[in-house]
């Protein structure tokens, strides 16, 4: 098949109603492995994880460092990677994870590796797939270290949500997907209605544990010394407002919360597009042999900082060119193409990546500022 014939078909694919929703379904069961094929022989990782509990597995990726790899496709206990790291004198964890389930796991797993105390557990931003899992730590006596704002934002948004119902919260979505005019639009719209009621449903069935040892950003960045390692904790910019990065310098190991995603389309429903380039375009100044731990999918290398930056790019040219036609944003959005190379990428939703980045990019294009958004 030609790329154009190809390209053809997979708009008319594209615009098929049902079709679409087989799409979505698609995506969300794709299969995922823990390590991209160019890193199976860094010899940092170790190929065999010291747990593997299906929705996620725990491995050794340096001296002290251990990731946790989330895989959706066999359950969402994790649904967001972390880890943790292990000094001389203490260690520490990475991610409250989407459950107490994950979070459990990582520090009964933890205890496996050592007995030393946790000297803190680091929520890398406020959505609640890295924050659900709190109360175990909580529970166990372990601080719980965040950006100053995580705290008021869960409070904000996850403890409003705790006092409605459903329904109420989801009727304006639901019109807005029975008011559509075409099939695309309906469909676009309840992929975000699914997304929603998702968050809704996980937010509402948890108990909230927030951050107790709020970080300033301004006082970033901020390092740890576990006894012979060194952990650097960085305030970044672009996917939730209350990003932080954790580096471990000497052994070029980077745990980067949402501010990498591989395998998915960036959700940017707090975020801002083009901070978030700039941050990502920071990430690609790093060591050529730097190994990321991502917010979500695989471990990489550069060439997954590289992936998402062209994924970013391809959106904002697409954007750009509706913008310059003077197309207006929303009908824009719902033009855009997904390219081949990204067929098989992830999607949260129509409306919480694409929607929302050419939202920002248009605003930001025409200098106006969009406002923060509370779900
Ligand atoms: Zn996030």
């Amino acid at each position: 098949m030609s790329k154009s014939t190809d390209e053809l078909s997979r708009r008319r694919f594209l615009a098929g109603a049902s079709s679409l929703g087989a799409v979505y379904t698609a995506w969300n069961f794709a299969p995922l492995s823990a390590l991209a094929p160019p890193l199976v022989d860094d010899p940092r990782i170790a190929q065999q994880p010291i747990v593997d509990k299906g929705y996620a597995s725990i491995r050794k990726i340096g001296e002290g460092l251990y990731a946790t790899i989330a895989d959706r496709t066999k359950g969402l206990q994790a649904r967001c990677n972390g880890g943790f790291l292990v000094g001389r004198d203490a260690a520490m964890l990475i991610e409250g994870l989407n459950t107490t389930i994950g979070a459990q796991m990582q520090l009964d797993t933890l205890r496996t590796v050592t007995q030393l105390p946790v000297r803190a557990a680091i929520d890398t931003h406020w959505h609640f797939d890295h924050t659900l899992g709190n109360p175990v730590y909580g529970g166990a006596g372990i601080p719980i270290w965040a950006h100053a704002d995580v705290a008021a934002r869960m409070s904000a948004v996850y403890g409003k949500w705790q006092t409605e119902d459903l329904a109420t919260f989801i009727a304006p979505w639901e019109k807005r997907a029975s008011d559509a005019t075409t099939d695309s639009r309906r469909d676009h719209a309840q992929s975000d209605v699914r997304a929603l009621t998702g968050m809704f449903n996980t937010v509402s069935q948890s108990i909230l544990a927030l951050p107790n040892h709020p970080l300033e950003p301004a006082k970033m960045p901020m390092e740890i010394d576990l006894g012979g390692l060194k952990v650097v904790i960085e305030a970044y910019d672009g996917h939730s407002g209350t990003d932080l990065i954790l580096r471990v310098p000497d052994q070029k190991v980077v745990y980067t919360g949402d501010i990498l995603f591989r395998g998915l389309y960036p959700v940017n429903i707090n975020g801002d597009p083009v901070r978030w380039r700039a941050s990502l375009a920071h990430l690609a100044t790093f060591d050529k042999d730097t190994l990321f731990v991502p917010g979500h999918g695989q471990i990489c290398g550069q060439e997954g900082v590289a992936e998402m930056r062209a994924c970013f790019d391809d959106i904002a040219e697409q954007a750009e060119k509706s913008y310059n036609a003077g197309v207006p944003v929303d009908v824009a959005s719902e033009r855009y193409v997904i390219p081949e190379r990204y067929k098989n990428y992830l999607q949260l939703s129509w409306g919480f990546t694409i929607g929302r980045t050419y939202q920002q990019f248009y605003a930001a294009w025409s200098g106006k500022q969009l406002p923060i958004l509370n779900y």
